[in-house]
């Protein structure tokens, strides 16, 4: 540590990301997270991945060709750090076998959970882009059970093609797609927080829009946070006794 106010507050600390991408094609991401495991992540009490770590997961058989990332997660794990998975909508396939190989706990997507006495609502926030319909219809089709069994008796070979397929559809579906369809609905907003009773604060990724937003809804003051992802700069969402604070992780 090299910043005496940085390590002092990743003491007591919950950290948050989202939207690593992390694939073989842009291994210095892969690096800086391997570095941020070792370091900043250590001195935290949990670390929560709010979905999208993974470009793409075929499948668990797969564990083998993202060895170093399972080993780095089992390592944070195993020195007293908490660590906490949501699928994000393009790791969605991620399953118990690499969980329990890298000793974190599975959450559901949406979940509230209590951060220094704060109750926060987590999700990825695939879910919160509401006006995306042709995602939303994507996304209804691919999270059941019975689609997603049947894809994973597929071979992984197979499953590599058909998720490069997809994924180069929806490049090129999302060129034509508003700015704005892309971004939260505020009224789907507003019905996961009157339906899990107004929660102080939320914090999602999915959208790589990073701010903090300051709502207010039926009287109840809300704040929400929206996670940066790692494509250019790798940052997380730090939160101590002092509140929430963006940080970009350290570069050697
Ligand atoms: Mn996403």
């Amino acid at each position: 540590m090299n910043q005496t106010g940085d390590q002092y507050a990743a003491d007591q600390a919950d950290l948050f990301i989202s939207d690593l991408h992390l694939c073989a094609s842009r291994p210095y991401i892969t690096q800086a997270f391997l570095k941020f495991l070792k370091s900043t992540a250590k001195q935290a009490r949990a670390l929560y991945l709010l979905g999208d770590v993974f470009e793409y997961w075929a499948g668990d058989d797969d564990l083998a060709s993202h060895q170093a990332v399972v080993d780095g997660l089992r390592g944070l794990a195993d020195s007293g750090v908490a660590v906490y998975l949501m699928h994000g909508n393009r790791d969605f396939l991620i399953g118990h076998a690499f969980c329990a190989a890298a000793k974190l706990k599975l959450l559901p997507d949406p979940c509230v959970i209590e951060v220094h006495g704060v109750r926060t609502l987590i999700c990825h926030g695939d879910t919160l882009c509401s006006d995306d319909l042709d995602y939303q219809a994507f996304r209804l089709k691919v999270r059941d059970k019975n689609w997603q069994t049947a894809f994973l008796q597929r071979s992984l070979t197979d499953r590599k093609e058909q998720i490069a397929a997809m994924r180069a559809r929806s490049e090129q579906e999302k060129s034509h797609k508003a700015s704005d369809i892309m971004d939260i609905n505020p009224q789907t907003l507003n019905q996961h927080l009157r339906a899990n009773d107004y929660p102080e604060r939320v914090i999602h990724g999915h959208t790589h829009r990073p701010m903090q937003h300051n709502l207010s809804l039926d009287g109840h003051a809300i704040t929400r946070w929206v996670l940066a992802d790692w494509y250019e700069q790798g940052s997380y969402l730090t939160i101590d006794a002092s509140g929430c604070h963006y940080r970009p992780i350290k570069q050697t």
